[in-house]
């Protein structure tokens, strides 16, 4: 990793579990809570809530606190939320990385404002779930090209405008860790493109960016479908995942996948990758 000025390596200082709890076990908890650093929580909504397993991100900055997904719905994720936050003097921004159910299903649960916090009410913001409404928050006024800047406090994210899993979807860059976060465009698993024209241009201007100078330590999506074994995935709606692949992919997958879809041209088809699978959908969400 070439260092970069004003940049801190604190790579010693981050960590996975060695395995994702997939929350299959009836006495599993509903949420697995990990600190990746200091700063960034991320927690990982159990299987034996809802099949799709979510990853949920936490990020804390000086001065607001960024929850990107609320998950599925079917677990108490507030209660998790207001016990991390706890005594942190923050807002909290909740927004998505895309609109689909099993990342905004939880957001009723920050209708009401924090019990912690500024002036003993935390404020809490719900992003919205269309286009329209997350490029009004976030500013960005030329959805998809333009890519905005968003400031937690001592900690900037880059928003990528990258529609055609969702037309609402994003990836954040996190300066100061490097990681970028992906959700359901790149993970380990099914990449469904229900927009092909889209998703390729998508993944091509997400490649684009980092290539221009911003290091990207890890990618880190929202699910886990694949297995240890290189190009095998659970099927669809699987309730448990013995041997998944871990939630973490190196920057090439990113490469990868831009060359994959490059080379796939305007057809949409299935590509089958060691660590990916991209999965072509029609409108109606048949397989192609
Ligand atoms: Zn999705
Ligand atoms: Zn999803």
């Amino acid at each position: 990793m070439p260092s970069v000025p004003g940049v801190t390596d604190n790579s010693e200082m981050t960590s996975f579990p060695p395995q994702w709890d997939d929350g299959t076990t009836a006495d599993s908890a509903e949420h697995q809570v990990h600190w990746y650093d200091e700063r960034t929580v991320i927690i990982r909504q159990a299987l034996r809530t809802n099949f799709e397993g979510p990853f949920i991100y936490l990020l804390l900055g000086s001065e607001r606190a960024l929850l990107l997904d609320t998950g599925t719905g079917h677990a108490d994720l507030r209660k998790v939320v207001d016990e991390l936050l706890d005594g942190r003097d923050l807002e909290l921004v909740v927004a998505h990385t895309h609109g689909h159910g099993d990342h905004v299903g939880g957001d009723n649960q920050f209708a009401t404002p924090g019990s912690e916090g500024k002036e003993g009410k935390r404020r809490i913001r719900v992003v919205g779930k269309s286009a329209e409404e997350v490029a009004e928050y976030f500013g960005i006024s030329a959805w998809p090209d333009e890519v905005v800047e968003f400031d937690l406090g001592d900690r900037v994210l880059d928003v990528v405008p990258i529609p055609g899993h969702h037309p609402s979807h994003l990836a954040f860059y996190d300066r100061s860790t490097q990681l970028l976060l992906t959700g359901d465009s790149l993970y380990p698993g099914r990449l469904y493109v229900f927009d092909w024209p889209a998703y390729r241009a998508s993944i091509a201007r997400l490649a684009a960016f980092v290539a221009a100078g911003k290091p990207v330590r890890l990618v880190l999506g929202t699910h886990i479908e694949m297995s240890q074994e290189p190009g095998v995935d659970f099927g669809f709606g699987s309730d448990r995942h013995p041997g998944e692949h871990q939630l973490q992919l190196a920057p090439e997958a990113l490469t990868e996948l831009a060359e994959a879809l490059e080379q796939a041209g305007d057809t949409p088809r299935r590509i089958v990758r060691d660590d990916f699978i991209v999965f072509p959908l029609s409108p109606a969400g048949e397989p192609l």
